[in-house]
């Protein structure tokens, strides 16, 4: 059997409906992981489902809304009732910086609905996952994975976008402290720095001749990355080939930083 056949195996995907979380849940789930996609739109959920191959893996859809620690409770318990444990938890839904501005315009609204999202949203979804984890290793089954989809943006200085760089920044650090707090039951925290993917969060500016013409010679694979660039990684991460892997920041961006 091979070390990446996820047979048996628990992944929910926020903001699997679409992007990069499709990409994860479609890799995993051809391993034979069960999938849960969590996103607020339950046709996007369902359109996402059906690109799912007929494999061992199962997939199951669920409207969530990560924002709403009442809304994450109730996914947990849907997910839990319906494939009876949860492996992996990859909080990947996120949104972008909408329409960047000068620091000193920043509104109120603004950061507190990146941070609402992106920091607060990974905050309910690892929680709701970690209970279920750690509840499981007291009975003897330690096995858990913690997986936070951040950006280079945490990296970099990203002006005029510094509350989306903040929630990002602050996800290396959660992963981290995760990493060293869970390890005895068996859960490794590690973080995915995607660079400059191809999505619905990034469509405008790849449409964008000048943001092209900048950003592609500083990236040596000299593509933009698509939603199925992360499909590895993220099997790699769910199997028992990364069981000594943990508090880490997994840098795809095909060699953006190298520059
Ligand atoms: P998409 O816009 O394609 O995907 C975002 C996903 O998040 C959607 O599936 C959306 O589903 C879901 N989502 C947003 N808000 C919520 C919410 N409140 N509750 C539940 N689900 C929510 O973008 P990407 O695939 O590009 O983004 C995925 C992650 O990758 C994000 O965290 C993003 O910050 C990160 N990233 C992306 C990069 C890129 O270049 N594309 C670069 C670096 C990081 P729905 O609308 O149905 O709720």
């Amino acid at each position: 059997m091979s070390i990446f056949d996820l047979t048996g195996r628990t992944a929910v995907i926020t903001g699997g409906n679409g992007g990069i979380g499709l990409g994860i849940a479609q890799a995993l789930n051809a391993q034979g992981c069960n999938v849960s996609i969590w996103g607020r739109n339950g046709d996007k959920n369902k359109s996402a489902a059906a690109t799912m191959s007929a494999g061992p893996g199962r997939v199951h859809t669920q409207i969530c809304d990560v924002t709403d620690p009442a809304s994450v409770k109730a996914a947990m318990k849907a997910t839990l009732d319906t494939f009876g444990r949860v492996d992996g938890c990859f909080a990947n839904a996120g949104i972008g910086g909408g329409g960047r501005r000068a620091f000193i315009d920043r509104t109120e609204e603004e950061w507190r609905k990146m941070f609402a999202t992106n920091l607060d949203g990974v905050f309910h979804v690892f929680q709701a996952a970690a209970r279920h984890m750690t509840e499981r290793a007291e009975a003897g089954d330690k096995f858990g994975r913690l997986v936070a989809t951040s950006s280079l943006a945490s990296l970099f200085g990203t002006a005029r976008n510094e509350h989306y760089a903040g929630t990002k920044a602050a996800l290396n650090a959660l992963c981290r402290a995760l990493a060293v707090e869970l390890a005895r039951y068996g859960v490794t925290a590690n973080a995915i720095l995607p660079g400059w993917i191809k999505s619905d969060m990034t469509s405008g500016l790849m449409a964008n001749d000048k943001f092209v013409a900048n950003v592609m010679p500083r990236i040596p694979l000299r593509r933009f990355g698509e939603p199925g660039d992360f499909g590895g990684i993220a099997v790699y991460i769910m199997s028992q080939a990364s069981s000594y892997h943990t508090a880490d920041c997994f840098v795809i961006d095909g060699g953006y930083t190298a520059f």
